[in-house]
């Protein structure tokens, strides 16, 4: 297999066009444009070239470098701060398509409480859903991605569902 990019050649701080990230991290472009256009990377693409920030970058590297190690179950999800897999809190995550066969699988970390997500192709859902409550969510027509806007819609549904546990 081939060895996979390095993270730590990704500058948190830095914003990234294909190009700029493909050239840092020793690939192709055509690779970095492809997990962009697969939703698995977080870019701007209201604007041309697109842009990839570094934190994003470097986060998307580690948590593909780190899968690879310890190969998830379907219904786990790497936590990064935590540094291992985790079945999402409340056994309660959310889906969101971002291509016709993929999506992304959010949840929050049951020890450290952040956001934690992967991305699961929609095949993978029926099983998935054997072991989780997965709300489905509706994709968006761009990704303009940040943790911050992708954090609002899973925090509004994770208080739901807190409400929800209450009363019950
Ligand atoms: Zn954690």
């Amino acid at each position: 297999m081939p060895k996979k990019p390095d993270p730590r050649r990704i500058k948190k701080h830095r914003v990234y066009t294909a190009f700029e990230a493909a050239e840092a991290l020793s690939i192709h472009t055509q690779t970095v444009l492809r997990w962009i256009k697969a939703g698995a990377l977080e870019a701007d693409r209201s604007c041309r070239p697109w842009l990839i920030e570094g934190h994003a970058l470097k986060q998307f590297l580690e948590v593909r470098r780190s899968a690879g190690k310890c190969r998830l179950r379907l219904e786990q999800i790497f936590c990064l701060p935590c540094r291992a897999p985790r079945v999402p809190d409340g056994r309660m995550a959310d889906f969101q398509l971002k291509t016709p066969t993929t999506g992304m699988l959010t949840g929050l970390c049951p020890e450290c409480g952040r956001l934690i997500h992967k991305r699961t192709r929609r095949g993978d859902l029926d099983e998935i859903r054997a072991h989780l409550d997965v709300t489905i969510q509706k994709a968006e027509p761009r990704i303009v991605g940040s943790d911050a806007a992708f954090g609002r819609v899973t925090f509004s549904q994770e208080a739901a569902g807190n409400a929800k546990t209450q009363v019950r």
